[in-house]
């Protein structure tokens, strides 16, 4: 870990990231692609540890209100978190000046925050995203090793519909020929529908492979699927885009579940809503108590 004092916290979309790297060791994980131009090793964590200034003098200056994002690059919920308690500093000012939150991690880390999570939503609004790629807890283990599995992420996901705390899932990415199957997404959407999250996000059955994360990927293959490799390579050869055989019968049994059950699956919907601001009336915030 190290630290650095960023110059900027705000990306003109609102969106934050107050850590660059993670140490949660997803073997597909494509911000470790050199297109990012990382300057440190990728579990070598830079912390931004000026961010919750920066951030209070952005939100001071805005003129509207407005949902602040965070967790699109780096999880905001790592190992270090705990400690230096960089996102809960952050969210306690989002909460304080009244802006939205649209906050993504793969950690029930994120429990902790419930009280901030489930004020900032009550006077405007709060979405958490979750991903979720693997139904299956051991395997879930290999391919996500360092954070927690996706059995103990539903149970994230009930805690927040418990608290009225809307979710948005991100089934991305799964990986051909070892979890594009219809055994594991049967088991990924059931959870979306118990947890009554809002919406699913899915671009397809697949992954991206580039440059960086391309070798991690296929170093944890030879690792954990032995033969795998030569076989990703005889399928894709060095294509950016990999999809399953399976894409259309699993994109099929993805779109049925989600209209049978009123969940959103127009991914330009779901970020619309991430994007949209919504400030609760006295009423609407009566109502919630
Ligand atoms: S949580 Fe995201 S950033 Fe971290 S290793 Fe996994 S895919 Fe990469």
């Amino acid at each position: 870990m190290h630290y650095k004092e960023a110059k900027g916290i705000l990306s003109q979309t609102n969106g934050m990231n107050l850590y660059r790297g993670c140490t949660h060791g997803c073997i597909y994980c494509d911000a470790r692609s050199k297109c990012y131009q990382m300057d440190h090793d990728f579990e070598d964590i830079e912390v931004k540890i000026n961010s919750p200034m920066l951030l209070e003098s952005a939100l001071r200056r805005k003129r509207k209100k407005c949902m602040i994002g965070t967790g699109a690059m780096s999880d905001p919920y790592l190992s270090l978190e705990p400690e230096l308690k960089l996102t809960r500093t952050c969210l306690s000012l989002i909460n304080q000046y009244g802006f939205g939150l649209s906050i993504q991690t793969k950690s029930n880390r994120i429990l902790r925050d419930v009280d901030l999570l489930k004020s900032i939503n009550e006077n405007s609004k709060c979405v958490v995203q979750m991903t979720l790629t693997t139904y299956d807890e051991k395997l879930c283990k290999i391919i996500e090793p360092g954070v927690c599995t996706t059995k103990e992420r539903f149970d994230v996901l009930l805690k927040m519909k418990e608290k009225n705390i809307p979710t948005v899932v991100w089934i991305d990415p799964i990986l051909p020929f070892i979890n594009d199957t219809e055994e594991n997404l049967w088991g990924i959407l059931n959870y979306c529908v118990e947890a009554k999250v809002y919406g699913i996000i899915c671009f397809g059955i697949g992954l991206t492979l580039r440059e960086g994360n391309r070798e991690y990927f296929y170093q944890k293959l030879d690792e954990h699927f032995p033969g795998l490799k030569k076989r990703y390579h005889e399928t894709y050869g060095y294509a950016y885009e990999i999809r399953s055989k399976h894409n259309d019968k699993l994109m099929k049994l993805y779109y049925d579940v989600c209209q049978k059950n009123h969940i959103v699956c127009d991914n330009n919907k779901i970020f619309q809503y991430l994007h949209e601001y919504e400030e609760k009336s006295n009423t609407e915030q009566l109502s919630l108590f």
